[in-house]
């Protein structure tokens, strides 16, 4: 028997939650349909519980940073607040009773089950068929992609998910992927007494920002003791007492434990794609710019190529419950797309970076600042690595990308998305009063160094 509803959410991560809940705030009769957690990747797996762990670890480098500059400093990690408060405050043990009862409260009807399409408008869930007359919305993320790499299936290796629950730390942690969540989780357990190791086949970390921001962030690293292996590829994994990881230049990194993060795959395969004329064995679904993948049905966040953040999937949220509703809201715009990687210092990007701005053939001049020469990161000292990069259109005077890495580079990212999406004229960038002595003053610094040399070394 087919029930008929409104609207049908196929899987209530960040994105789903925040369509089911405007929809049905807004008096449609909807139906939430999630196999695991209700909120998904970024709470319980993701941001949240990671953001602790980055907190508690930026916590104890500055208590490192105090000798020569405030007195005396002893600091004695200890995992075990650390993983009491994701368990306890995060995530409830992650338990989403809370937030199944936040989305009834709003109207929705929750379904713990696992979804699959069944025709236009038509969703299969614990052997009920569910049909929607105005809207089916498809959220259903990504998981770890787990390279096909030998020997790696038959060992015990972590990905995001037992990373954010472990209780007792490994002597040494050996980390597949020079990536955001590689990056931000090999700090933390460093800063935590871990003898952390990386492994990343391109020749510098943090590869899809820009290649000065990854050097600057390996150096970091580097000092946090972590070892790089850069440019190489795990050829093979073995067990003997730990992990060894055969490299293929020869070399070998054994450690207690592994993590791998090197990358996320979309959970679309086996969601009866092909009931809609869509292909399951596509990497993504490719929304039109009001997030339609088919008739009466859309497509938000990670599932989709402008996704990777839990901001992309509440923005693509708002996109379609303005569609849904029949009100004409704005298409999606990513041209200012921000992302920040969440170091010490921050990594925050926008828009292009240099290399995919020529790509696109656009007549590039960029501008260059480092952090600790403006007077605020002079003043800031240690912890004051960083740089501010500004990629401007040259032909039309306005930045196509930027990068603020540093002591809060992810705040000051906001200046850049407004520049971007709004085409602010650089001149305008250059003529802004920026507060004395700010961090941000480095904006100006940069939009003033338009035009010269970039290649110089950094420091
Ligand atoms: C370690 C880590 C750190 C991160 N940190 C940040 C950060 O700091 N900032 C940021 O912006 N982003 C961060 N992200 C990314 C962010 O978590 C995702 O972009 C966001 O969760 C995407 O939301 P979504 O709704 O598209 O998918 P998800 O949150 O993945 O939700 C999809 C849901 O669908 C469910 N599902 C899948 N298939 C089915 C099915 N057939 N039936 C029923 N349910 C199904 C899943 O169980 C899941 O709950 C991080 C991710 C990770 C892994």
């Amino acid at each position: 028997m087919t029930e008929k509803v409104d609207a049908i959410v196929l899987g209530m991560g960040v994105g789903g939650e925040e369509v089911a809940e405007c929809l049905a705030t807004n008096g449609l009769n909807v139906i939430g349909i999630e196999h695991h957690l209700l909120g998904g990747e970024c709470p319980y797996y993701g941001c949240v519980p990671t953001k602790m762990m980055i907190r508690a670890d930026d916590m104890l480098a500055e208590g490192r940073r105090i000798p020569g500059f405030a007195g005396a400093s002893t600091v004695g990690p200890d995992w075990s607040p650390v993983a009491r408060r994701i368990r306890e405050v995060a995530t409830d043990n992650w338990d989403d009773r809370v937030a199944v009862e936040r989305f009834e409260k709003k109207g929705g009807r929750f379904v713990r089950g696992t979804g699959r399409l069944a025709g236009p408008g038509k969703v299969t869930v614990n052997g009920r068929t569910f049909e929607a007359g105005r809207a089916v919305v498809i959220g259903t993320g990504t998981s770890p992609a787990i390279p096909p790499i030998s020997g790696l299936a038959d060992v015990p290796y972590w990905t995001n998910r037992e990373a954010v629950k472990v209780e007792r730390l490994p002597e040494s942690l050996l980390i597949l992927g020079g990536g955001a969540i590689g990056l931000e989780l090999s700090q933390v357990f460093a800063r935590f007494g871990v003898k952390v190791s990386i492994v990343e086949g391109m020749d510098h970390v943090l590869a899809m920002e820009e290649p000065e921001a990854g050097a600057v962030l390996g150096e970091v690293l580097r000092r946090d003791g972590i070892d790089l292996y850069l440019g190489v590829h795990a050829k093979s994994v073995e067990s003997s007492g730990g992990v060894r990881v055969n490299l293929d230049n020869g070399q070998q990194v054994r450690a207690e434990q592994l993590l791998v993060a090197t990358g996320r795959r979309t959970n679309i395969k086996d969601i009866g794609l092909e009931t809609i004329g869509l292909d399951p064995a596509a990497r993504f679904l490719e929304p039109d710019p009001y997030m339609r993948v088919a008739e009466q049905t859309w497509a938000i966040g990670d599932v989709t190529a402008h996704g990777g953040f839990t901001h992309m999937a509440i923005y693509h949220a708002d996109i379609v419950v303005n569609d849904v509703l029949g009100r004409r809201g704005p298409a999606a715009d990513y041209r200012a797309k921000p992302r920040v990687t969440f170091t010490d210092p921050e990594v925050g990007a926008a828009g292009l970076t240099e290399a995919q701005a020529r790509k696109q053939g656009i007549k590039v001049r960029t501008g260059i600042q480092k952090a600790s020469v403006t007077s605020r990161g002079w003043i800031h000292g240690p912890g004051n690595d960083g740089l501010i990069k500004v990629v401007e259109d040259a032909d039309r005077g306005v930045l196509v990308g930027a990068t603020a890495m540093g002591p809060r580079g992810g705040d000051i990212l906001g200046i850049f998305e407004l520049a971007i999406r709004n085409q602010i004229p650089t001149d305008d960038l250059r003529h802004l009063i920026y507060a004395y002595p700010t961090f941000y003053r480095g904006v100006g610094e940069a939009v003033r160094n338009l035009g010269e040399d970039i290649h110089q070394p950094l420091r």
